[in-house]
């Protein structure tokens, strides 16, 4: 998934998150653990917050191809790129991430707080791992870092958001404001009410 023309060694790589543009940094979302029956709405969930706070795609560890599905119907209707692609083996898609020169965030209660990691990561390329129910103990020593969204138990939805929108931060680039071209609609922001107009 990382592009073969990614440049670990670019003019970029060595400078702190604040310096260089967003812009050029890429994030893919890792999700691991996924129960068909049990997490088809978290799963969701994960990907749509991907998907509104600047990820470019998900891979899915699993065959479930009704996350894919619920995307590309949001991509359609709302815009953007975000994909999910299903895929059957996470420790070689993160052999391959790694060789292209991108780095591995795994998200644990267990890692180091966020605000004590995010001055060390000075990568383009991003991929976040994170859990449903139980991950492979194998992954704590394949990430480059473990990160805890706090120390405390809560949802990989809410370590998500918050990751991404204080990794986007840290770059100079609001998650939030995240654009979405193409797609059928496009909501206009209103103090009250809701409008929506076609594009
Ligand atoms: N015992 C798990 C752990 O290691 O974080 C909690 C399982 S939780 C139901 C599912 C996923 O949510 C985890 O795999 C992790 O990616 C994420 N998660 C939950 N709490 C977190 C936190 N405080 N910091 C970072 N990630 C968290």
């Amino acid at each position: 998934m990382v592009d073969a023309s990614y440049n670990p060694f670019g003019k970029h790589y060595f400078k702190s998150p604040k310096v260089y543009s967003s812009e050029l940094m890429r994030i893919v979302i890792l999700r691991l653990g996924h129960r068909i029956q049990r997490d088809q709405r978290i799963t969701t969930h994960v990907a749509l917050t991907a998907r509104a706070l600047g990820a470019e795609g998900m891979l899915l560890d699993s065959d479930d191809s009704g996350i894919e599905k619920s995307l590309v119907e949001a991509g359609a209707r709302w815009g953007g790129s975000f994909y999910v692609k299903r895929i059957t083996s996470w420790k070689s898609e993160i052999k391959k991430w790694k060789e292209a020169g991108g780095k591995v965030i795994h998200l644990t209660m267990y890692g180091i707080n966020l605000p004590d990691a995010i001055p060390e990561i000075n990568t383009m390329a991003l991929m976040i791992v994170v859990g449903a129910e139980k991950v492979p103990p194998e992954i704590y020593g394949l990430a480059d870092w473990n990160i805890g969204v706090g120390n405390q138990p809560h949802s990989e939805v809410a370590a998500l958001a918050i990751t991404l929108d204080r990794l986007q931060a840290a770059s100079g680039k609001d998650a939030l404001r995240s654009q979405f071209p193409g797609g059928e609609l496009e909501i206009i922001p209103r103090r009250s009410g809701k409008e929506v107009k076609g594009r």
